[in-house]
């Protein structure tokens, strides 16, 4: 009886891990692009901070070396 139990608890907490562990791994790139100032783009991301938001701005540049977007040249 006693060896029934602690396999029910093993497979328990085996079960409660595996739970616990898959959704944050699933959900990591989605919580990162939600989050993220940051923007990846092909060139690289404009340096310019939104007047509106306050925050970096999220457009790409167009061009190789440039440092602000269309808005913010
Ligand atoms: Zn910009």
């Amino acid at each position: 009886m006693k060896k029934r139990i602690l396999l029910v608890a093993i497979s328990a907490l085996t079960l409660l891990s595996i739970s616990a562990f898959s959704p944050a791994l699933n959900n990591k790139s989605a919580n990162v692009d939600i989050n993220s100032e940051f923007v990846e783009c092909k060139y690289g991301q404009c340096y310019a901070t939104a007047k509106s938001t306050q925050k970096r701005c999220k457009h790409c540049v167009s061009h190789k070396g440039d440092t602000y977007c269309w808005q913010h040249d």
